[in-house]
């Protein structure tokens, strides 16, 4: 059984609350595979994710890694206890917790910024979109710059988050307005060139958030390009109109082909991820069973002649592909390349394995003005 363990912001106990991140059922092989596959738990880089108090950090940690309904974060409260949390769950992305109580000054310089940021692999800044963002805009530029002077190697992503509340024109102005003010404040102090950071529309209510997501964690696999060029060989031995490599517990897609990502089909992808998960769990004959296991397939066929296709490749992961129906017809060439490519992926993440470690984790923090 796969369940991991985090701390709701705003017990006041300080206690950790047990979290469902996935429903019971879900559940795969023995547990050395897990560690195995990330390449153990220690010295993990971290993703932090920043921002004001409210700004919806702990919102996205939970839709996006624990599963939960975006309108249930409506009840989550606000920090109380630093409170630093490890999860080891069935995602391949190893991620921690860092969760701070707004009245600690992250710039008092008792505070550790060196061990917070030293091991950092990306650092998001999340802007509430809603809400007047001219303080959000200062302690961006404050973060950012005292996050580079100690660690420059720091991914620096900034969500620009809650626009499903805003018009398409206000979004694009939000952003037009972030951006700007944001590369004016570097240049001002001249770290424009040096620093540069991505922005993203994002929104925990669509599947935008987990497109974001995925663009932050594919910057942190050093086997990107190996992935992709998999994925590629796949697509046009197949005929496949478009294939994703999902981590199965997040719904973020860690790597994809060069055709461009249309945001329907990466949706339809990931609801296609829920039914097959929910199905299995829900019915799945035998109560023991694996809700994802090494026999995961489903095949939905659509009705514009578009079929979605799910294989399993590892415990965290599964290629989900568009294919046309008529190309679906021969089986035995997809199976065949199916198993090639599944057989590559083992050995590209055998080779990390070995030489690297894991891959990241996502820390938390979050501050108070
Ligand atoms: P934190 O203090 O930064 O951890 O913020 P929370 O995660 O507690 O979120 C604050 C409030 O923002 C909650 O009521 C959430 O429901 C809301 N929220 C978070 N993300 C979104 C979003 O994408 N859209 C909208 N409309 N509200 C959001």
């Amino acid at each position: 059984e796969l369940r991991s363990i985090m701390s709701l912001n705003g017990d006041p106990s300080g206690s950790y609350h047990e979290v469902d991140s996935f429903p019971e059922g879900y559940n795969y092989g023995d547990e050395d595979e897990v560690i195995g596959a990330v390449g153990g738990v220690e010295n993990k880089p971290r993703i932090l994710l920043m921002g004001l108090r409210r700004s919806g950090k702990s919102s996205i940690q939970k839709v996006v890694f624990h599963k939960l309904s975006p309108n249930e974060t409506l009840f989550l409260e606000s920090t109380s206890k630093v409170v630093k949390d490890d999860i080891n769950n069935s995602s391949f992305v190893q991620f921690q917790v860092w969760d701070f109580p707004g009245q600690i000054d992250f710039f008092d310089p008792t505070f550790d910024s060196e061990q917070i940021f030293g091991s950092c692999g990306s650092l998001i800044f999340v802007i509430d979109a809603q809400d007047d963002y001219r303080q959000a805009l200062i302690r961006l530029h404050q973060t950012l710059t005292k996050a580079f002077q100690v660690n420059q190697n720091i991914k620096f992503e900034v969500f620009i988050h809650k626009v499903d509340g805003l018009s398409d024109d206000r979004k694009w102005e939000a952003q037009r307005d972030i951006q700007t003010k944001a590369t004016c404040d570097l240049a001002d102090a001249g770290l424009d060139g040096l620093l540069r950071p991505s922005f993203y529309l994002t929104s925990i209510y669509d599947h935008s958030i987990f497109e974001a997501f995925s663009r932050v964690v594919q910057k942190l696999i050093p086997q990107l390009p190996t992935l992709e060029n998999l994925l590629n060989i796949l697509v046009s031995n197949c005929g496949l109109e478009k294939a994703f490599l999902f981590d199965v517990v997040s719904k973020i897609y860690i790597a994809t082909d060069s055709s461009p990502v249309d945001m329907l089909s990466y949706e339809l992808c990931c609801d296609m991820i829920d039914v097959v998960i929910d199905v299995s769990c829900i019915y799945g004959d035998d109560v023991e069973a694996c809700a994802y296991d090494q026999q995961s397939a489903s095949i939905i066929k659509l009705s514009n002649g578009v079929i979605l296709y799910l294989r399993e490749v590892n415990r965290f992961l599964a290629l989900v592909c568009l294919i046309r129906e008529e190309v679906f017809e021969r089986q035995g060439l997809i199976e065949y390349n199916f198993h090639c490519f599944r057989e590559s992926i083992q050995q590209v993440f055998e080779v990390r394995r070995k030489t690297q470690g894991p891959l990241t984790s996502l820390g938390s923090y979050s501050d108070d003005n």
